[in-house]
This record gives structure tokens, sequence and C-alpha cells, in this order.
């Protein structure tokens, strides 16, 4: 569980990391979807709750997601 109270306010995947591995996309697949390069892009539009994103952030294996606070800070994962 994380300790982060604040709110997520970006989400950020790098490309030149993402393998494709979809472990973002199981677990918050309204967010997370893989493109046609098998890269994961996010879809801000949609809503989920703190816990299932950062959660699905940390499951990246090659820590390919980044999230930010209100401040633009990274929030540790
Ligand atoms: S878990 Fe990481 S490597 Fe896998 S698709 Fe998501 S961002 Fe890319």
């Amino acid at each position: 569980m994380s300790t982060f109270s604040g709110e997520i306010k970006k989400i950020e995947v790098n490309r030149d990391s993402c393998a494709g591995v979809g472990a973002c996309v199981s677990i918050a697949p309204q967010i997370f979807q893989l493109d046609d390069e098998g890269k994961a892009v996010v879809d801000e539009s949609n809503k989920v709750n703190k816990e299932t994103l950062l959660s699905a952030a940390k499951s990246c294996p090659h820590n390919a997601i980044s999230l930010y606070d209100e401040e633009g800070k990274v929030i540790p994962l």
C-alpha cells in the first residue's frame, strides 16, 4: 500500500523503456492500452482510483511509468 496521499495529476509512459509487457494494461485497462507498436499509451480521459494507478505503475518491470503530483513532482513508487 502506498503512503502517497496527494493527487495524481499526470501519467507518463517512457516509450523507450516500455517493452510492451502489458502488466499496466492488465491492472488498469481504462488508463493504459497498447498501441500499434506494442507500447503503452495513456488515456487520461478515463478515471481509475489512485491505488489501482499506483499498482499499475509499480507493476511495470521496466519502470517505464511515471506519475506526477499536483506540484509536477515525480511520485516515488
Ligand atoms: S508494464 Fe511497462 S513495459 Fe509493460 S506495457 Fe506497461 S509501461 Fe510498457
